[in-house]
């Protein structure tokens, strides 16, 4: 049963996918809590795989690991940097797991002998899903965005969920259509034929759209919001403008201009609680954004890089927004360069030379064996050069690699990930990891999620989180070896945070006397970093950045 008064605002793509759902649903969810009222943000992923853990993130983008430990599209990380806070397990769906569910119930007799099928069984546990997701923690309105777009075959029993929700709740829900106004080249002119199309397909689900938001490169003009209205059948002023922006942190500050969060609140029947504040907001928004700051530039390593028309960021989205973060609370502009750690390793000495020109040097998380040569040569040179780098998961593990390998003397220092009998298997796999390999058990097995860490005194690390206990997501199989703990401390390295039990490594660092800043963290700080509240090791990577001399 839905909870007596909550509010559902449903979120569809109508014409195509890709033009900025996520950031619509994110901004919604944004400015309804800042008028006052508790929201949670529901994605709906209608593909097979229970989670998104399996899939490459050349494919699909980056994993989004919440603090439950369940992996997730990378809209569940807007969703978190949007509100400012964790979401759980609840406000996350496939396909997959609704099947699953499903299936697991036939199996144990839960539909008492009826023949199971799609509609009403499945839809119902979708609804039943929706429903348990907008009782979380208080919330009063729920946004769920469903993926993909309206005419996918695949969305329909989603979409059929929603229509029965408005239809035993007509007061209570609210669909909104994010769709797309092109311009083509060889007309000059915004077409709406598109939207009006997509409309009628959603009503042939029996749903009627209350509010489109219509992007496009410029602001709608009023001649088309009035054609929209009329054609579509939607209020003129629920005719939203989204033209093209610099930075997705703009598009809250922008609907604003078209009064969405007072246009929604009088469609769902809700007063306002309070004026939206968003000048916090909009200060962040507005130095992620300034041209004029100062550059800090940074290089970051990686191997998602080399697959046709993939946008690349979308691999490392947290670790980008993450920079994007610290850089703006620095008065900074980072400047990202993707260097391919498979380049490094064809280019020999001259492709490691030209890493000298970056101020800061990362190696995010990653899988498997390719590029992470050149990865550790990529570390060896910022250790050396003293060029400030930061090792996010495998980065951690390749830095502690690369110095057990030429300054701990072990030459052959490597993961068991890649070489399974090393002769010295500095980074091992985790006890538990072995059992879960073998069965081929391979989703929803890692290390995921949200563990303590104590943090010893006198570290970088302690020094740029100022506290002694933090709590980090993760995602990884090996661990550095406890077996080598002791000779790589005997060698300089410094292993400044770990599990309570002092058994897991969860950050290694060299001395400030040695490096200006080299640190490497098992988990993956940039899951945790949000627009107002940036990530402190991120901030003190770039900070140290900032100042190394630019060549
Ligand atoms: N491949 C490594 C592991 O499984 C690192 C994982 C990661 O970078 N997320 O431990």
């Amino acid at each position: 049963m839905a909870k007596e008064g909550h509010k559902y605002i449903f979120v569809l793509g109508g014409v195509m996918s890709g033009v900025g759902k996520g950031v619509v649903t994110s901004s919604i969810g944004l400015l309804l809590q800042q008028k006052g009222y508790p929201v949670n943000l529901v994605k709906v992923d209608p593909y097979l795989n229970v989670d998104a853990g399996t899939m490459n993130p050349t494919e699909h983008g980056e994993t989004f690991v919440l603090r439950s430990g369940l992996e997730t599209d990378q809209d569940m990380g807007n969703y978190e940097r949007f509100l400012g806070r964790d979401l759980t397990n609840d406000d996350y769906m496939t396909s997959g797991m609704v099947y699953q569910s499903v299936i697991e119930r036939e199996r144990a007799l839960g539909y008492g002998g009826k023949c199971v099928e799609a509609i009403p069984h499945v839809r119902d546990e979708i609804l039943r899903r929706i429903e348990s997701a907008a009782s979380y923690n208080g919330s009063r309105i729920s946004v769920i965005e469903i993926g993909g777009t309206i005419g996918d075959f695949q969305n329909a029993l989603f979409i059929d969920a929603a229509r029965v929700l408005k239809m035993r709740h007509p007061q209570d829900v609210l669909f909104v259509m994010v769709s797309y106004l092109p311009t083509p080249g060889t007309l000059g002119e915004m077409k709406t034929k598109p939207t009006q199309t997509a409309a009628r397909d959603l009503n042939s689900y029996g749903v009627q759209p209350d509010f489109i938001v219509a992007r496009s490169k410029e602001p709608v003009d009023e001649k088309r919001k009035e054609k929209l209205a009329i054609s579509c059948t939607v209020r003129k002023e629920h005719i939203i403008s989204a033209p093209d922006i610099d930075s997705i942190y703009e598009a809250p500050l922008n609907f604003e201009k078209d009064h969405l969060s007072d246009t929604l609140l009088e469609a769902l029947n809700l007063p306002e609680k309070r004026k939206a504040s968003l000048a916090a907001w909009k200060k962040f928004a507005q130095a992620a954004v300034n041209t004029r700051a100062p550059e800090v530039s940074i290089a970051i390593v990686g191997k998602y890089f080399d697959t046709g028309s993939f946008v690349l960021s979308d691999a490392y989205l947290s670790v980008i927004e993450a920079i994007k973060f610290s850089a703006a609370k620095l008065n900074r502009r980072a400047k990202i360069t993707w260097v391919n750690s498979k380049d490094l390793e064809k280019g020999g000495t001259k492709a490691l030379a030209a890493l000298k020109k970056y101020q800061g040097i990362i190696v995010p998380g990653g899988f498997g064996e390719s590029g992470i040569e050149g990865k550790i040569a990529a570390i060896k040179f910022a250790r050396e050069n003293k060029i400030p780098y930061f090792g996010l998961c495998y980065g951690m593990q390749l830095m502690v690699i690369e110095y057990a390998r030429n300054v701990l003397g072990l030459k052959d220092a490597h993961t068991t990930e890649i070489q399974k009998n090393a002769e010295s298997p500095v980074v091992d796999v985790m006890l538990e990891q072995k059992k879960h390999l073998a069965d081929n058990k391979y989703g929803g097995t890692m290390r995921l999620g949200s563990y303590p860490a104590y943090l010893k005194k006198g570290t970088m690390a302690r020094a740029a989180y100022k506290k002694e206990l933090v709590e980090e997501r993760h995602r990884h199989r090996y661990e550095i070896n406890p077996a080598y703990v002791k000779q790589l401390e005997a060698a300089g390295l410094v292993f400044s945070g770990t599990s309570p039990d002092g058994v897991l490594m969860e950050i290694a660092e060299l001395p400030r006397e040695k490096h200006p800043f080299m640190l490497g963290t098992q988990f993956h700080p940039e899951l945790r970093a949000r627009p107002l509240d940036p990530h402190p090791l991120f901030t003190e990577f770039l900070r140290v950045a900032s100042k190394r001399h630019k060549r």
